[in-house]
């Protein structure tokens, strides 16, 4: 058995100060965290509860933007009027996630933070350079068919499981970060880290940084947006391919777009190609279809999923459609 110290924060400081090392896990919701403790596959000298600390709000600011504590529950996020009127992809993305008990218990912070579902990270047996670096990578020459098309490395081409985090990627999300050398604002853009050379680091943060809040920037003006996700059943299963799509139309044409898609890249993979076929063009099927074929155009599939390619594409084409009502 491992055995842990465990310490219960009652301010963002003091959480900080006791996690000032790598070997450190905060736990907010605690389903990824417990999961991979009981697997072996993470093994903290110290569990820090950040549970206590004032970050459980959503609150509107007044230059228009949305601020969301780090604390606040999926379940409540994808509920909340302002996220459901002015975000909808985001309460879409949260609300394909997982199961009603783990939304009730998962963190906006948590889930910014989860670890991918390689089969071979979970399982202490083979080979993985993201759970053991250097040990070698058990899924380009294995199982590979849920795993990146977009992103990968010769090290590494696990996915970024999160549904939220490809929302809130399309809507360019900020996260708010207070470590020991004080607080910083990092784009959701900069975030993520591919896994290059060393997959076992996965963001920005540094060893005891805190996420505290995310703030979405004020919504894009008459624009829609929606999240399409598409998977081997029909729910409490994680995206084989999934689209955020958010676009501004006016007189028929598309004025701004933003295309993200989930269950594809190492990191949330923002479809910039895509983006680029459809501003300026018309409302239409043929733009919709072109966009699709934009955003595969540089996937670089594994030897079990090259259906993803296709997939893709029919995910951002039909995503595009819905959102655009040209359905
Ligand atoms: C069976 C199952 C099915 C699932 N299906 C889906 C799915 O379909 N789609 C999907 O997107 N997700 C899915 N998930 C994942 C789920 O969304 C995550 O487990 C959850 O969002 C993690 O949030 P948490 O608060 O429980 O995190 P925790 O387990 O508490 O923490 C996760 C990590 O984040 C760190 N952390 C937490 N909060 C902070 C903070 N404020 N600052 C710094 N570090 C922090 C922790 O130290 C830990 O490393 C599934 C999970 C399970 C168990
Ligand atoms: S793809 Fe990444 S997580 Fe999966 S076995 Fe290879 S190194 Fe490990």
């Amino acid at each position: 058995m491992q055995t842990f110290t465990f310490n219960r924060a009652s301010s963002a400081d003091q959480a900080i100060a006791l996690a000032a090392d790598a070997q450190v896990r905060f736990i907010a919701g605690g389903t990824t965290l417990t999961d991979l403790m009981k697997l072996g596959v993470e093994h903290p000298a110290r569990v820090v509860d950040i549970n206590r600390l004032p970050l459980a709000e959503v609150l509107p600011n007044p230059d228009g933007s949305l601020s969301i504590g780090a604390l606040v529950r999926n379940s409540d996020l994808a509920n909340h009027l302002n996220v459901k009127q002015d975000y909808p992809v985001l309460s879409q993305a949260l609300l394909s996630g997982a199961s009603a008990q783990l939304r009730n218990m998962a963190t906006t912070g948590g889930n910014l933070l989860q670890r991918t579902r390689c089969m071979y990270f979970r399982d202490n047996l083979s080979p993985c350079n993201k759970r053991e670096p250097g040990s070698g990578c058990s899924a380009i020459d294995g199982n590979n068919r849920t795993l990146a098309i977009f992103g990968t490395s010769d090290r590494c081409i696990a996915t970024n499981p999160s549904d939220m985090n490809v929302a809130l990627t399309a809507l360019e999300a900020q996260i708010h970060i207070k470590g020991s050398g004080g607080e910083r604002i990092v784009p959701i853009g900069d975030f993520f880290l591919q896994p290059g050379q060393t997959p076992e680091r996965e963001t920005v943060l540094q060893a005891g940084d805190l996420i505290t809040q995310v703030t979405l920037p004020k919504p894009m003006a008459n624009a829609r947006s929606a999240y399409l996700k598409l998977r081997d059943r029909a729910s409490y299963e994680f995206a084989l391919v999934s689209a955020a799509v958010v676009l501004q139309i006016e007189d028929g044409r598309v004025r701004q777009a933003r295309v993200v898609l989930g269950g594809v890249g190492t990191v949330p993979w923002r479809a910039l190609e895509a983006e680029q076929a459809l501003v300026g063009a018309p409302a239409s099927e043929a733009t919709w279809q072109a966009a699709a074929e934009a955003a595969v155009r540089n996937a670089k599939p594994q030897s079990e999923n090259g259906f993803k390619i296709e997939l893709a594409k029919r995910c951002v084409a039909h995503a595009l459609a819905t959102v655009a009502q040209t359905v």
